[in-house]
């Protein structure tokens, strides 16, 4: 099964590229009040770069960089009543993060959930 494509407009996420790019290897989506948060989310700062070093997606950084939600990481996602969800990954082709202004994880949300 092709991996997710992940568009993200989260331009505060230490992981955010240009194009709408999410540049991390892997992200996790968790349950949220409303409906699906990425608790990948990271305020860009000195200390997190150094944190976030470990999860970033190298080869689909250099490779897509600008193409608009090309990215690819893998989406580990919790979020049990989405109909996407399979025994704990997203199955969805493409998902959509938003959260322009976010400061916290709990800002970002999933735009693709759809209840099951
Ligand atoms: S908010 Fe999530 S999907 Fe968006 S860039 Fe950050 S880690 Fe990637
Ligand atoms: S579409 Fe559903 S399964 Fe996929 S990441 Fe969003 S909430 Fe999780």
């Amino acid at each position: 099964m092709p991996r997710t494509i992940t568009e993200c407009n989260v331009q505060n996420c230490i992981h955010w590229m240009p194009g709408d790019n999410c540049s991390a290897r892997s992200i996790e989506v968790v349950p949220s009040v409303k409906d699906a948060n990425c608790s990948t989310f990271e305020a860009r700062s000195l200390e997190a770069a150094r944190k976030e070093i470990d999860n970033i997606n190298l080869l689909g950084t250099l490779a897509e960089p600008f193409v608009k939600g090309g990215s690819n990481p893998e989406v580990l996602c919790s979020v049990k009543s989405c109909k996407h969800n399979r025994r704990g990954y997203c199955t969805a082709e493409n998902i959509r993060i938003s959260g322009n202004q976010a400061s916290s994880d709990s800002e970002t949300e999933c735009n693709t959930y759809q209840l099951d």
